[in-house]
């Protein structure tokens, strides 16, 4: 049976998931969810003896019903290959009893490569299917993480194109180094005068106009997002957590069915929302612990049931977690709300116009298998250095941020669960805080000092993200004012 989807607001249409997969957001500014989440087919037990690739399938077929086997195997295949520095893709790591799921082992080093590596496979077949001839152009505007791993998953997929707009001043010398050196004919990155806001402003204006769409059309092109609300990102990110799961179990640490907790640094609550769809699927898990920074707009949620984003945006050490309106938290409403799309529209409308809503108690109750916590920044640093202490080995930021919490809610709680903390980015990535964390001396010295010194502390190898681009050429290097932009992306497919 087909699984169709649906969106999270008023629209009632139901499409495939390729269409869905095309289409990124639904017609009425919602988010498509499945009409059900399916239940999986076959034992955790049985998974326990896969491979990452084949409990990728056994996930992404329950969700993608319209593509065929052949199909969904060579996107996984594509994907989850030599571009990932393990065969495991995402080794369980233990330290202190805890379990930490390396998540960065990818191209950039980051979790969003677990998701983005098969998006743009699961874009062009997607096409395929939907008799699509055109070129599709991914355009992208980003502050720096989403940005880099999007180009690294886009590059030279055959039917795309990938078009990246930064803020010139806006990004750290490490991250723009790493977009303008990004190789691959079908990718352009273009600095902007302006900063992300007039990015993301400029990007929007280009997808809603219907004169550029038309001109596109006629080049055969047409546009389409890579945005982490799209489906094609959420469901690869269920994988993992069905996968750790099921190596607990093959590690002989748990036995079939004993529940384990996940502890998820939250940013825009995609990844603990693949967690929550994971737990709807089958996998037994305790609590699903939602981990932020100073920016805790969602602690509050879960603390309080009511969600305000009236507050000062603060920056951290955990760029990547600094958000206030966490848009994937709306499929988790539509959830709790029983299937209610016109109670979630009207939550989301709340949001828009007043900057906050409240949930009903019925809605809270649901809520039941959520703990959260929060880390300041002291408390984050504190985490990395009592690790690195305790047992040699280095977090990176946002992982901290998960294992204070942790630490925190152990303490407090007792609970003696298995624990499996997502880990969702390479120490290497946040040299700089991660190091003046370990120690007062590496404060102050520059990047490429401190990453020889991070290789030396924790007796681990310089990721290839971070050697390639100390020593290779820069491919892009356009800079266009703001108003420009379009001129710019019609230079590069010659409309
Ligand atoms: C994106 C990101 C997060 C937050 O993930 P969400 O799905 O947005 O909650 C956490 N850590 C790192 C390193 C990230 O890049």
């Amino acid at each position: 049976m087909e699984l169709m989807y649906q969106s999270t607001r008023g629209d009632s249409t139901k499409v495939s998931a390729s269409q869905a997969i095309l289409k990124g957001l639904a017609g009425d500014g919602g988010l498509f969810v499945p009409e059900s989440i399916p239940q999986l087919d076959v034992s955790l037990e049985a998974v326990s003896k896969m491979s990452y690739k084949e409990a990728a399938y056994e996930v992404m077929k329950l969700f993608f019903t319209d593509f065929t086997e052949t199909e969904l195997k060579s996107c996984i295949e594509k994907a989850y290959d030599e571009k990932f520095d393990t065969g495991e893709i995402a080794p369980l790591v233990e330290k202190e009893g805890v379990y930490y799921l390396e998540l960065f082992h990818g191209a950039t080093i980051a979790f969003k490569d677990m998701a983005l590596s098969i998006l743009p496979h699961l874009l062009t077949t997607s096409a395929k299917k939907n008799n699509i001839d055109n070129e599709i152009v991914i355009l992208t505007a980003t502050s720096g993480d989403t940005g880099k791993a999007a180009l690294a998953g886009f590059a030279d997929v055959e039917g795309t194109r990938i078009i990246v707009f930064y803020p010139k001043n806006g990004v750290s010398r490490i991250q723009e180094r790493q977009m303008v050196t990004q190789k691959g004919v079908n990718t352009s990155v273009i600095g902007i005068t302006g900063n992300f806001d007039d990015a993301q402003s400029g990007v929007k204006a280009m997808f809603n106009n219907r004169e550029l769409a038309k001109v596109m059309d006629s080049h055969g092109y047409q546009f389409s997002s890579a945005n982490s609300i799209n489906i094609g990102r959420l469901v690869p990110q269920v994988v993992y957590y069905v996968y750790s799961y099921s190596r607990l179990l093959a590690d002989g640490v748990i036995k079939n069915g004993e529940p384990v907790n996940f502890v998820v640094p939250t940013g825009n609550f995609g990844n603990i929302l693949a967690a929550y769809y994971a737990k709807n699927m089958g996998v037994p898990v305790n609590k699903l612990i939602c981990a932020s920074n100073e920016n805790k707009v969602l602690f509050d949620f879960f603390e309080t049931g009511v969600y305000d984003k009236n507050r000062d945006f603060i920056l951290t050490s955990s760029p990547s977690m600094d958000i206030l309106v966490s848009s994937n938290l709306e499929r988790l409403l539509y959830k709790i709300a029983g299937d209610d799309a016109r109670a979630t529209g009207q939550m989301m409308d709340l949001l828009a116009k007043e900057g906050r809503y409240a949930l009903a108690p019925a809605m809270r109750k649901q809520l039941d298998c959520f703990a959260c916590g929060w880390a300041d920044e002291e408390k984050t640093a504190a985490e990395i250095k009592t690790v690195y202490k305790n047992t040699g080995y280095v977090l990176d930021t946002h992982t901290a941020v998960a294992s204070a919490v942790y630490r925190d809610y152990r303490q407090k709680t007792g609970d003696s669960s298995v624990t499996v903390i997502a880990s969702t980015a390479s120490p290497y990535k946040f040299g700089t805080s991660v190091m003046g964390a370990i120690s007062e001396e590496y404060k102050g010295k520059d990047d490429f000092t401190l990453i020889d010194e991070l290789c030396r502390l924790s007796h681990t190898a310089i990721p290839k993200a971070i050697s390639e681009i100390q020593n290779v050429p820069v491919l892009h290097s356009t800079v266009c004012e703001t108003a420009d932009m379009q001129k710019e992306v019609e230079k590069i497919l010659g409309l």
